[in-house]
């Protein structure tokens, strides 16, 4: 868990390669049925564009598809889900149901001007994904990817001021309940998230033990 901008996806990929691990992104699972033009993706782009979450029926299909279809015995980090209370309790009886359970959740905690920085410089090529800030990360030439030379790095239309105003909002107003929840269970850990190193290695030091 961490607001947007907090590097959750980043992480969470370091972690799927360091420990083998699924990586379950629900922000991409949208975006991707979007792309594909799934029959619900005209609906959901509405929500991503405001920046609101998309309605909790639509991403608990979702995870239980991923659920239904999980090899016994995967181990999975999921990032951006669950965001809601309805999301998290309806998790918990999902994965009791496979006699699982949330081993642990990590909480990135970040400033808010350090998000809006990371957010509205980010810039991701169209060709291969690779990510870059305008602020920190530029491409070593203007406007082309270090990794593919594509010439289309675009701004995610949810990375603007006004939407990550409203994600923020929404963000803290949604999950201060979940972390409450979480922190109850006793398994959530805080971590800094202002420096990425530091926050992997924190992270993966959690998993190690
Ligand atoms: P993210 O890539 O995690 O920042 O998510 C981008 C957008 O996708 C969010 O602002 C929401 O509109 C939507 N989204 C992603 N995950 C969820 C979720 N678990 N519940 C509701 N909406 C979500």
């Amino acid at each position: 868990m961490g607001p947007p901008g907090s590097g959750k996806g980043t992480v969470a990929e370091d972690m799927r390669k360091a420990m083998s691990l699924h990586h379950a992104s629900t922000g991409d699972m949208l975006r991707q049925a979007i792309a594909e033009g799934h029959s619900f993706s005209n609906e959901v782009r509405v929500y991503m564009e405001r920046g609101e979450l998309v309605p909790d029926r639509l991403i608990l299909k979702l995870i239980q598809d991923m659920v239904d279809n999980a090899a016994e015995g995967s181990r999975y980090l999921f990032d951006g889900f669950p965001r809601t209370m309805v999301q998290a309790t309806a998790f918990d009886q999902l994965l009791a149901a496979r006699g699982s359970k949330v081993d642990k959740v990590f909480l990135l905690d970040l400033d808010r001007a350090v998000l809006s920085r990371r957010i509205c410089g980010r810039r991701i090529c169209r060709s291969c994904g690779a990510v870059y800030n305008i602020h920190s990360k530029k491409p070593k030439t203007d406007g082309v990817c270090d990794v593919c030379g594509g010439r289309d790095l675009y701004q995610r239309v949810d990375d603007n001021e006004d939407t990550l105003n409203n994600r923020l909002d929404v963000y803290e107003k949604q999950t201060a309940e979940l972390i409450d929840f979480y922190e109850k269970k006793g398994v959530l850990v805080r971590v800094d998230a202002e420096d990425r190193q530091a926050t992997r290695e924190a992270i993966l030091k959690h998993f190690q033990s």
